[in-house]
């Protein structure tokens, strides 16, 4: 059976109770978890507190020195981590390979910033004083993560805030906690002090990690509804807050763009992790003149994508990673169907034998979706598409921007002038210009509008580990 991590100790929740992990491909029990609740929020929130006073007063190279060698041990672990992440969520072993090396080198990459962030020297009117800004870590942190990536979203606040001196308490979501407890383990049999990262498990630890009065930062990612409640809650402890929530990103391509180039980038960013992506294509518009050989190109990809368990080396997508996140995905695409959308790819299940096991999908391509259809106004989180042919920029711009949300967005053009207007004018915290939709380590990434706010990523993350601190030194 897993245990929590706290203060470097593997522990059972209080209450003694436990919950089952299930395999999304086969329905088989992966492990038995602890299911911890505010008594365990409450030891792990200690730890961190008690973690914190030796941790961020480490000399900063010294903080660099230990993460970079934990970070190394732990990318060694890359290939006995990727089967678990696998096993309890559902995707492909590539796409655990990839994530989990994405943590580890998360952690070096903040690593690198733990010596190089500094306060300043300020000169003051009067010259018999002066003033400094010290930053400094703000205390013991949240991280409370999601299930459809839970090592890299994990990875995204763990990272920034152990690098800045702070210590957290994390929780992946009730559904993928193994490959998570696997990473921190890792960290901590690579020198990571005890402490420094605590893991607890359970629905209930969320609630009660946002309302612990030791904890000053609570870092989200999340549905908007969740973030919204957590917001709420955090704001009785008057804690700071990182949100990064629901997305809807639109994609425009016009006539003259690369259409191979603009085929490849649709399909990983709608089809990569089953669709399970915050940031991924939601909504397709494309010029009239570039529509149907764009489209014959993405369903030539899309029917490359064999669903099937993550551990078959010939499965292209794994399952969705619960039947009723299975379940509201088919209710958008149904809803688009009865109010007149063609189905131009997929549209249901895949049939028999291992499939009836599992919470399979078949990628899905619709055309002809009325407005309204709720997979324009919500989040599809799950492979399925719109596309929706514009006459020219300005309509693809104005559906582009009428949506509630504003996570990421993409446009392919070869125009520099209609390129630089997507850059200008679409509503979104990330805009890819002819690119993949990844995001970069070197970046800031989060939302805008009913997508959060608060970045993870880049220098600006590290930044919103620390608070500073004026001093003034006088009688000089
Ligand atoms: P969710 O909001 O249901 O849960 C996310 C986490 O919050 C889980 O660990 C959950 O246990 C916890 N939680 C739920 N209610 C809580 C509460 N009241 N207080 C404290 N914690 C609480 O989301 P999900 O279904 O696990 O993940 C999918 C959602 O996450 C999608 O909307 C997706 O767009 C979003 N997401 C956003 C990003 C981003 O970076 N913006 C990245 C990935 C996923």
């Amino acid at each position: 059976m897993a245990t929590m991590i706290i203060e470097g100790e593997r522990t059972k929740a209080e209450s003694g109770k436990t919950y089952e992990v299930r395999n999304p491909a086969t329905g088989e029990v992966v492990d038995e978890v602890p299911a911890g609740d505010a008594a365990d929020v409450d030891r792990a929130a200690h730890a961190a507190a008690k973690a914190f006073t030796t941790w961020s007063r480490l000399p900063a190279n010294k903080r660099a020195d230990i993460l970079h060698k934990a970070a190394q041990h732990m990318l060694t672990k890359v290939e006995h981590i990727a089967p678990i992440l696998t096993k309890e969520q559902g995707k492909t072993l590539l796409e655990s390979r990839i994530e989990a090396q994405r943590f580890g080198e998360n952690i070096a990459w903040f690593a690198d910033l733990a010596d190089k962030i500094h306060g300043e020297h300020v000169r003051l009117p009067d010259l018999t004083t002066y003033g400094l800004v010290l930053r400094r870590p703000i205390g013991v942190c949240g991280a409370i993560v999601p299930w459809n990536f839970p090592l890299t979203l994990a990875a995204n606040k763990v990272a920034p805030a152990i690098a800045a001196g702070n210590t957290v308490v994390l929780k992946p979501a009730s559904t993928t906690p193994l490959s998570t407890l696997a990473c921190i383990e890792a960290l901590i049999e690579g020198g990571l002090p005890e402490g420094v990262v605590n893991v607890v498990l359970g629905q209930a630890t969320g609630e009660a990690i946002v309302s612990h009065p030791l904890i000053r930062k609570i870092a989200l990612t999340g549905s908007t509804p969740t973030g919204k409640n957590v917001m709420a809650r955090a704001a009785e402890g008057l804690k700071k807050v990182t949100l990064e929530l629901g997305g809807s990103d639109p994609c425009i391509v016009l006539d003259d763009a690369d259409l191979e180039g603009a085929a490849r980038a649709i399909s990983v960013g709608r089809f990569f992790n089953c669709g399970q992506a915050c940031l991924a294509v939601k909504r397709l518009y494309v010029q009239e003149g570039a529509y149907d050989a764009l489209l014959e190109k993405l369903v030539a990809r899309a029917s490359k994508l064999k669903p099937g368990n993550g551990m078959d080396k010939d499965s292209r997508m794994g399952p969705m990673h619960t039947e009723t996140q299975r379940a509201e995905v088919e209710a958008q695409v149904k809803d688009a169907i009865d109010r007149g959308a063609r189905v131009v790819f997929g549209g249901g299940r895949p049939q028999g034998g291992d499939y009836e096991r599992g919470w399979f999908i078949e990628p899905t391509i619709l055309e002809d979706v009325p407005d309204g259809a709720r997979m324009w106004t919500e989040e599809v989180f799950g492979p399925a598409l719109p596309v929706r042919k514009i006459k020219d920029l300005d309509e693809g711009l104005r559906l582009a921007n009428d949506s509630p949300f504003g996570l990421g967005s993409s446009i392919w053009t070869t125009s520099m002038a209609a390129a630089h207007r997507g850059v200008e004018e679409l509503e979104a915290g990330y805009t890819w210009v002819n690119a993949l939709q990844i995001a970069h380590d070197e970046l800031p990434f989060g939302g805008t509008k009913q997508s959060g706010f608060g970045k993870e990523h880049g220098v600006e993350a590290y930044l919103q580990y620390t608070e500073e601190k004026s001093v003034v030194y006088g009688g000089i």
